[in-house]
């Protein structure tokens, strides 16, 4: 799945900001990658961002929507925040998400899932899911969500949009309503370890050799053989603990399976 993120404005853009000179894109931005941070952890996942991620330039509206074209996304979501005017701290407040007027089922469905998401995570007053002819909207060939988050001018939401644990909660809120959305699968949490499959290799020199073993012990009793300098298994099939020490379970060329100790000072993983 392709998914194209975008954290409105421009650092320096005009407006934009909070009365005390707090920059819309900041907080937007701390959303996005907290959404980012958390898609992370999904099978099949590709991110393209559309702004600025210094923040320095205000990408053009229509650069943003024909990088996102041509990307083939799936989903452009456009993270930003509230104001009236910008100029004073009112009682308004809460959190709104848009989507193109008219019907469409694609972008109804994922900021449907966003909204619900949102609501949850900020505890916000609920102004709606609402309909909106923005550019990013309109001009996105993909389902389209732009999110309001927060007033920055609103006396009860500032003090949440100051608070990172509420911006990162937001952003995250934004990732598992595309979950929900594209049923994204998490990666599973163990990737195999790297030794698997490979080949074990003695590296001990001693004319004795190396003890191999018919069970996972390095009792004498199990003994199965001995390995000679630059001998080994062709296939190690995983790693155990025995007796406080690492041990090795293998198979040989017939397939047999065995024990031998996993020490690097002894063992070369090849
Ligand atoms: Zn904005």
């Amino acid at each position: 799945m392709r998914f194209v993120f975008e954290a409105g404005h421009g650092l320096s853009t005009a407006g934009k900001r909070t009365p005390d000179g707090e920059k819309e894109w900041s907080f937007n931005n701390k959303q996005l990658l907290a959404c980012q941070n958390f898609l992370k952890n999904y099978e099949g996942v590709q991110i393209l961002r559309v702004d600025d991620p210094s923040g320095k330039r205000d990408v053009p509206l229509k650069e943003r929507t024909d990088k996102s074209n041509r990307f083939g996304a799936d989903a452009y979501v456009s993270f930003h925040n509230n104001a009236v005017s910008g100029a004073k701290y009112g009682d308004h407040e809460g959190m709104e998400t848009y989507s193109y007027m008219g019907r469409n089922p694609k972008s109804e469905k994922l900021q449907k899932a966003i909204h619900k998401h949102l609501i949850k995570a900020t505890k916000n007053k609920d102004r709606g899911r609402k309909e909106a002819n923005f550019h990013v909207l309109r001009e996105t060939k993909c389902a389209a969500v732009l999110t309001e988050s927060f007033f920055m001018d609103s006396k009860n939401d500032i003090k949440k949009l100051r608070d990172d644990s509420y911006l990162k909660a937001t952003g995250e809120a934004i990732a598992k309503g595309i979950v929900e959305c594209y049923e994204l699968k998490k990666k599973s949490k163990k990737p195999k370890p790297d030794y698997v499959g490979k080949r074990a290799e003695s590296i001990y020199k001693g004319s004795d050799g190396l003890n191999f073993y018919s069970k996972a012990t390095f009792n004498k009793k199990y003994r199965a053989g001995v390995l000679k300098y630059q001998y080994g298994f062709p296939k190690i099939l995983r790693k155990l603990k025995v007796e406080g020490a690492n041990m090795f379970e293998v198979k040989n060329s017939k397939g047999k399976t065995y024990y031998i100790t996993a020490s690097e000072k002894y063992i070369r993983v090849e």
